[in-house]
């Protein structure tokens, strides 16, 4: 049947995973079916491959392009790997694609790169010019000196003036272009296409190749994606729709070419989210400010933003001509000094005495609408002070920014110009087109359920000033996911904790058919412990209480105590983390390691991952929401026992409460608290959980620290249980223990695996050895 199908050409491995050989069949029907997969395969079921292997196949059969794309770094190499596996004995071109910022060896931005690449377009456009008028100029020189003829003596001397203007012509763009795009440009052969797909090179790689022939790696990678059949890179080359359009044209395919993968797809929801959202700086307001410049109010303001006065719609009676960006600029300057007030009054009257002088240099928010009801207070203040300025209602206010909007758009044109002759040091973008764009769309956009908006304030402590900026902040991820599920030829989405399937469907707007596919674990059970421990369940009034502390902190070292290497903590907020990590420390005799936040946590995982490999104990405090959580692999003596303590809800700031109410009205009243909160928790702590025993010769133990996890306190608990949010193969395994039966019952674990690893030893066996559960256990 695989060797049927023909995707097997693209597995790699000696032999499958258990359930691999039947994920890849489905995935393949399904894929050719156009349909979605939504793909939950536990750690070990060979995910990637299994995707891959099939999408490949399709791919070619149908001239698709196959795009995978992941969020993690980690995944991204590991996608490498196995693509270079794959094209070991397939020859699949394949292209990993980073952000041009990332890539730029000259380290500028995106605007910049823009104006220069236009630059050395247009440098070799006029190069191509001088050289034809060359050309000519010598042709009519030899003719001249032949013939005598003076018509081709008059003919010389105009184009020597042809020739001069075309030098000087070419000498603006050539001062601002790009010399490593110019190379890339004029570079003809195939040289770099060979190189590139007779391997998977990474940006790395491609970045290395470049910068020995004075090229950029970005763009010559870009010039080879049409020639592409996978595509490795980041989901905010999909999940931005410009971005994602601009893809599409270099690869010069159409959105129905595209086979997509998403890897750590129960991510998607946030990122997309995140992709949405929009902000306006209160720098950027009076950058705006100053580019309207000074522009002298006309004598009769009345009637200001009412229909009828665009050009000429008032009297001049200073006598400036009021031509139609005068108008603009008039419009302008007003409502962008109403909104800048609007904000600094809004974030004055907000900051309660002593708040100001707590500010930091990070972004923080303040709320202007309440989450359920969204009432902007800050569009209200600002359609007030509009209102004082003539501006009849919200609707003239849109007119005004549309034709503002536009006006910015033609001095942005004028910049661009500008900067390509070499008459401005650095491209320029239109600070009125920005903020005029942005007004329109948080007028319009900021009461309704789909968006919430903030205001952050931090402060410059060098200027002792506060700063504000408006955020636009979308709660509905689906604008951004619909339309592009909807349009490839089919895709699938993959992870570890996808589950509930329904509520992806829902959350993303999948509207297509798809197929649902899910595997657990197939390691040994009996290499693996899952504890429920009874603390109290640390709701936020009992987190305090020296009880909870005292219970805790008894469970916490008796696991570390009893884990024969590294043990990982993961606590509910980096608060917590740091109050345990002081309560621990005097009493622990073996290193701790601190996530701290705000501080790289590379090189803490090195550091933890060291000790393990050397086969000595530490321990590593963390949180939840933090990075150490997923992607990360704690295998063999790098982690042997992970514990997530509390259930981890995220703080419940005004974002989630905004985006749990956008459910709430979009999937029904109550939906959004499982929507926004619960269920991406329990997706949380499962993949913490999955940090630990990543092979089936691994061996571990994860234990889940409140009473809520315990099945036993099921019904004790009601609503508070979280122990059916897990799937039932999961939670199976789920032993529940008191705190003080934690240290007996890993004593017993571990050595029964140690003991029985030994005999197998001993007796030649290929077999890992298991857990024999010891006399605690059982009675348990
Ligand atoms: S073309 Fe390449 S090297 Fe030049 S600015 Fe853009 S990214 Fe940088």
């Amino acid at each position: 049947m695989m060797q049927k199908n023909g995707y097997m050409r693209y597995f790699t491995k000696q032999s499958c995973y258990p359930n691999q050989a039947e994920a890849m069949d489905k995935i393949h029907a399904a894929l050719l079916e156009q349909k979605v997969v939504l793909f939950e395969g536990a750690c070990g079921t060979g995910k990637t491959l299994s995707a891959l292997a099939p999408a490949l196949h399709v791919g070619r059969k149908l001239n698709k392009i196959v795009i995978i794309v992941t969020n993690v770094h980690q995944q991204m190499v590991q996608f490498i790997n196995e693509a270079r596996e794959i094209n070991r004995d397939n020859s699949i071109k394949t292209i990993v694609f980073k952000g041009k910022t990332a890539m730029c060896p000259e380290k500028l931005d995106y605007e910049e790169c823009k104006l220069k690449g236009e630059n050395t377009y247009d440098l070799l456009e006029f190069e191509r010019e001088v050289a034809s008028k060359e050309k000519e100029l010598k042709d009519a020189f030899e003719k001249y000196k032949k013939t005598k003829d003076p018509s081709l003596y008059a003919l010389r001397n105009e184009l020597e003036k042809e020739l001069e203007e075309a030098r000087n012509k070419s000498r603006g763009p050539r001062n601002n272009s790009c010399q490593k795009l110019y190379e890339v440009l004029r570079f003809e052969g195939s040289e770099f296409s060979s190189w590139l797909f007779s391997d998977v090179r990474s940006p790395e790689d491609v970045m290395e190749y470049a910068a020995d022939r004075d090229m950029c790696g970005y763009e010559l990678l870009k010039k080879e994606l049409k020639n592409a059949e996978l595509l490795i890179c980041n989901f905010h080359h999909v999940l931005n729709p410009d971005i994602f359009m601009t893809l599409l044209k270099w690869l010069e395919k159409d959105s129905e070419d595209v086979i997509l993968i998403f890897d750590e797809a129960h991510n998607v929801e946030a990122s997309a989210r995140s992709h949405s959202s929009i902000t306006l700086a209160e720098l950027s307001i009076e950058k705006a400010l100053s580019e309207v410049g000074e522009v002298p109010e006309a004598d009769n303001s009345s009637g200001f933003g009412g229909a009828g006065t665009g050009a000429g719609g008032f009297g001049g009676g200073n006598g400036i001509p009021l031509d139609e960006d005068y108008a603009n600029r008039i419009h302008a300057k007003r409502l962008f000094s109403c909104l800048l007030q609007a904000v600094k009054d809004t974030y004055d009257s907000k900051l309660k005495f002593g708040e100001r002088n707590r500010l930091g240099k990070h972004w923080q928010d303040i709320q202007i609408s309440d989450p359920y009801e969204r009432f902007d207070v800050l569009k209200a203040r600002f359609l007030r002070e509009v209102k004082k300025e003539g501006f009849a209602d919200e609707e003239s206010v849109l007119t005004r920014l549309r034709d503002i909007g536009e006006f910015g758009g033609r001095l942005e044109e004028i910049y661009a110009e500008n900067y390509k002759k070499g008459l401005l040091a650095v491209p320029k973008r239109s600070q009125i087109r920005y903020v005029a764009d942005f007004l329109s769309s948080y007028l319009v956009l900021s009461d309704r359920q789909n968006y919430y908006p903030i205001l952050n304030v931090r402060k410059d402590w060098k200027s002792d000033r506060v700063y504000g900026r408006i955020e636009l902040f979308t709660c509905i991820p689906k604008n951004v996911t619909q339309p592009l599920l909807d349009s490839i030829f089919s895709g699938v989405l993959m992870s570890a904790t996808l589950r509930p399937f329904e509520m992806v469907r829902a959350t993303l707007g999948i509207s297509r058919e798809v197929e649902e596919i899910t595997y657990g674990t197939t390691f040994p059970q009996e290499r693996r412990l899952s504890l429920a421990v009874s603390v109290p369940p640390l709701f936020a009034k009992n987190r305090d209480m020296p009880e909870t502390l005292d219970s805790i902190k008894e469970a916490l070292l008796a696991a570390v105590s009893a884990s024969p290497g590294n043990v990982v903590i993961y606590f509910q907020s980096y608060a917590e983390a740091l109050r345990y990590s002081k309560l621990l420390e005097p009493e622990l005799s073996v290193p701790i390691f601190l996530d701290e936040v705000g501080v790289s946590a590379q090189q803490v995982r090195q550091d933890f991952f060291r000790a393990g490999e050397r086969g000595e104990k530490t321990v590593l405090i963390t949180y939840l929401w933090g990075t150490l959580s997923e992607g990360v692999d704690f295998r063999d003596n790098r982690g042997r026992t992970v514990i997530v303590v509390g259930v981890g809800y995220p703080a419940l700031n005004d974002r989630i409460k905004a985006v749990e109410s956008a459910y709430d009205t979009v999937f029904g009243c109550g939906e959004g608290w499982e929507f926004a909160v619960q269920v991406p928790t329990i997706r949380k702590v499962r993949q913490a959980m999955g940090r630990v025993v990543r092979s089936p010769r691994d061996f571990g133990v994860r234990i889940l620290l409140d009473a809520r996890y315990q099945g036993s306190l099921q019904k004790k608990l009601g609503k508070f249980t979280v122990f059916k949010y897990f799937p039932p193969e999961e939670s199976r395994e789920f032993l529940d223990v008191a705190p003080a039966e934690v240290g007996p019952v890993l004593d017993d674990f571990f050595s029964n695996i140690k003991t029985s690893d030994a005999e197998k030893k001993e007796s030649g066996s290929s077999t890992p050895g298991s857990f024999v559960p010891g006399s605690l256990a059982e009675k348990l």
